[in-house]
């Protein structure tokens, strides 16, 4: 068998193909004017999971991810970009915070264990590229350049335009979109800018056949794309909000340039709320990765999280879940070690099925949970099906567990505790219990007495 995920554009499941022997992968990446929270970083573990599960049964792949750095506009302020004014309120050059959220979100992977993609693009330096396709566009008769000099995509050249987001030509609105009230040099309101004509604006732009300016956003992933993946993508991922019009345009003017379909199937990932409510930074409900380090648990727990839902449904996330997901980690890798120190990896073909079957994710945890509940697998295997299923997981089920010293505070409630216990004084006990519990500890009685540990 081989990984089949449902396909946005045909809205079936379909398996994956390849290209050569291998999976070209494109994920569209971060804006890199801000943090990435934690509804951005399911999107990304998505391309995560997707390349660990084609490569758990032997696939090779090729993942590309883009940085986009210019072009994207603000839905606040009408005619923003996204880096200038970020780069405006933080009284930095642009290019400044670009590097240093960049740097942010390879930090963030790699504590999420996203493994690296094998490369990043950045869109302020792949410029010439975007200028050779929308060249290629206009000499095509797929854009024109507008009464306000900017360049632009003309949707009803494109035939199949809407067909990813079921959104007809003919039923749009005009201003359905923030990007289309703000530019009054188009023929028609569902066209879309390709290169904009700098005007006023003097930082972020290139010169260009079309004057100096610089590009949208959309253009940007199609020239990313087709020029370090080869002329075609196996598998194109992004969150739910991306389908339109940003995968919509970027499809038309990959298609148009090539005179070909260039994307296999279309990925989306479905958002991610924090406490029942959207993420926005307007309402403050941002969650960052630092935000769970600060509450000490482990970043990894928030990849349990997301690994407990479907990708294609809602999921809320909240602190009790975190806090549940942090405790299983500590279950799961305390039995690993008792469990022995093999490295032995043995494979698991219901694991994998329930991976490979449109990314079951829940299906797979329940088999993990299965394996260690079964009292017929023995130590050995246990710990070896569950590094197979790290493979994918990555949990760093094997890693040790960190042990914390406890406080002095908490070794004297402790003290007291025994000595209220050997005294039969119980209500006494139990208080100092539920105290001890609110530090963190689990407090357990058994035949040798009472014993404690972190939860
Ligand atoms: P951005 O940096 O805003 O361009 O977004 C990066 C990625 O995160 C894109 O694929 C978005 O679709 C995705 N995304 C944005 N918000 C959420 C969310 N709340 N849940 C899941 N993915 C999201
Ligand atoms: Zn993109």
């Amino acid at each position: 068998m081989t990984l089949s995920i449902y396909d946005t554009l045909t809205r079936t499941v379909r398996p994956i193909g390849t290209t050569n022997g291998r999976a070209n992968i494109y994920c569209c990446g971060p804006t890199v004017y801000r943090d990435a929270h934690v509804g951005n970083l399911r999107t990304f573990v998505l391309s995560d999971l997707i390349r660990r599960t084609i490569e758990l049964a032997g696939g090779r792949v090729d993942l590309v991810q883009n940085i986009t750095d210019v072009g994207h506009m603000s839905e606040d302020v009408i005619g923003q970009d996204k880096m200038l004014s970020q780069a405006q309120t933080e009284k930095k050059d642009p290019f400044e915070i670009a590097q240093m959220y960049e740097e942010h979100f390879h930090r963030d992977l790699a504590l999420l264990n996203v493994r690296p993609a094998d490369k990043y693009p950045r869109a302020s330096e792949s410029i010439e590229l975007m200028i050779e396709m929308i060249t290629d566009l206009i000499n095509k008769g797929f854009a024109y350049i507008g009464s306000d000099q900017t360049v632009y995509f003309d949707a009803q050249a494109f035939e199949g335009y809407g067909q990813i987001s079921g959104n007809r030509l003919k039923d749009l609105k005009p201003g359905h979109n923030y990007e289309y009230t703000d530019e009054g040099g188009k023929r028609f309101h569902a066209d879309w800018a390709l290169w904009k004509y700098a005007g006023a604006r003097s930082e972020m732009i290139w010169d260009s056949p079309w004057g100096a300016g610089f590009p949208g956003w959309h253009i940007e992933c199609s020239a990313m794309s087709m020029h370090f993946l080869n002329k075609h993508v196996d598998i194109h991922i992004g969150g739910i909000d991306l389908r339109f019009p940003h995968h919509e345009n970027e499809r038309a003017q990959s298609d148009a340039t090539l005179g070909v379909e260039t994307v296999d199937l279309w990925v989306h990932g479905e958002h991610l709320l924090f406490e029942g409510r959207k993420m926005s930074k307007s309402s403050g409900n941002v969650v960052l990765v630092s935000d769970l380090i600060v509450r000490g648990l482990d970043p990894l727990a928030a990849r349990l999280c997301f690994l407990e839902n479907r990708f294609r449904s809602q999921m809320d996330l909240t602190w009790i879940s975190l806090e549940s997901a942090h405790s299983t980690l500590g279950r799961w890798r305390k039995k690993m070690i008792q469990w022995g120190d093999s490295e032995e990896i043995l494979e698991d073909s219901e694991f994998l099925s329930a991976m490979e079957s449109d990314l079951d994710t829940p299906r797979a945890l329940q088999r993990i949970r299965a394996i260690e509940k079964n009292v017929e697998i023995s130590d050995a295997q246990k710990r070896a099906r569950f590094l197979y299923a790290d493979k994918v997981l990555a949990l760093d089920l094997s890693r040790a567990p960190v042990v914390k010293e406890i406080s002095k505070e908490q070794q004297s409630l402790l003290d007291a505790r025994l000595i209220a216990r050997n005294e039969h004084r119980w209500s006494e006990s139990d208080s100092l219990r539920n105290e001890l519990e609110t530090t963190g500890l689990e407090i357990s009685d058994g035949k040798d007495g009472q014993s404690w540990s972190w939860r």
